[in-house]
């Protein structure tokens, strides 16, 4: 059976507090606002419990001899906490996704395909590891089903930039806090980032959607108007 179509909310109906921000990192999985709240998503540490548990069998079978026992038998173990780690990271990503989905209609996430960002050794293996990309995805259907709108922005500078007044602020991925020097803002960096993401959607794509639409819908009114009169005069 095809499912029908899902509606889109109409844009215009939709509110800028309605709009959410998202940056996903390494730390947290994903900083969330809508420019006054915030909401953290986590990595759990389940996760973090079976990598490390995973290392060490990996060492473990480094270690023995080749068609033994004792390496089948660790063999076995490894494949099935990966089997659980493969579960648990999937069962993280649908929650996450859909907390993200939850939060507002138009979410807006940095185009991490953008090119450059890739070309960035350490940061596409971030990207790689974290399941950005999949959680991304997961984001894409999710709130295609439910009639909402993923948006991307160019990713540069979002982490550079002070969200409050937008001067450089040069950081590199180990400072986790944003300090401005020019105005005093301070804040989490994945926050900032966020809000920088949010606000280069409503400066660059937004402001310009909800304009012709407004234009749109007055030109069509006088259209109308216009058919009517002349319908009067006939
Ligand atoms: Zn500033």
């Amino acid at each position: 059976m095809e499912l029908p179509d899902t509606v889109k909310i109409p844009i215009e109906q939709i509110k800028e507090q309605d709009i959410i921000g998202v940056d996903v990192g390494i730390n947290k999985l994903a900083v969330l606002t809508d420019g006054i709240e915030v909401k953290e998503i986590d990595n759990p540490k389940l996760i973090a419990k079976y990598e490390k548990g995973i290392k060490t069998l990996q060492k473990q079978l480094s270690r023995t001899k080749k068609h033994s026992y004792n390496r089948n038998k660790i063999r076995k173990k490894l494949a099935k906490k990966q089997r659980k780690l493969a579960n648990a990271r999937k069962d993280n990503l649908h929650k996450a996704s859909n907390q993200i989905v939850e939060s507002g209609n138009i979410i807006v996430f940095e185009d991490l395909n953008v090119q450059g960002m890739v070309q960035n050794h350490n940061l596409a293996k971030s990207i790689s590891d974290s399941s950005w990309s999949k959680l991304i995805d997961m984001c894409v259907y999710k709130a295609e089903n439910a009639g909402k709108y993923i948006e991307f922005v160019n990713p540069r500078n979002t982490s550079q930039l002070c969200s409050r007044c937008g001067a450089v602020v040069k950081k590199d991925l180990s400072v986790r806090i944003h300090s401005c020097n020019n105005c005093g803002l301070v804040m989490d960096r994945d926050l900032n980032a966020a809000l920088n993401i949010r606000e280069r959607y409503i400066r660059h794509v937004w402001n310009s959607v909800k304009m012709p639409v407004d234009v749109l819908t007055s030109t069509h009114l006088n259209e109308q108007a216009g058919t009517m009169k002349q319908e009067e005069i006939i």
